[in-house]
């Protein structure tokens, strides 16, 4: 299986958005298109959240933001617990938590050189 990580793209401007709003924060436009960010993104910053929603396992949870070489911020869960800023971080598809009984899949974000 071969998820990719998309962003945005506004129709109008061209302005590539992640996650997706309503209306494009440049132009207002409303249409987008898919548009692929890249493979690799890296980390501008993180934090961990300790009072965790439940259902998440192995806590702490790493949020962190990262930039794709677009200049596309997005915010995910990391799969490391010891980031550094600026280390490169893939997007992969996973499990992310566990609500009752449900299980939510999504991005995470892992190092792509480990260790
Ligand atoms: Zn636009």
């Amino acid at each position: 299986m071969q998820e990719k990580f998309m962003g945005f793209k506004c129709r109008k401007c061209g302005r590539v958005m992640y996650p997706r709003h309503d209306r494009c924060l440049s132009c207002r436009g409303r249409e987008f298109e898919e548009a692929e960010l890249g493979k690799e993104a890296a980390l501008v910053t993180y934090t961990k959240v300790y009072a965790i929603p439940e259902g998440i396992e192995m806590p702490p949870l790493v949020l962190g933001i990262v930039e794709f070489p677009g200049g596309v911020r997005a915010m995910g869960q990391l799969t490391t617990d010891d980031p550094k800023i600026g280390v490169k971080l893939r997007p992969v598809w996973g499990k992310l938590r566990k609500i009752g009984e449900k299980e939510v899949y999504g991005f995470k974000f892992e190092p792509v050189e480990k260790g």
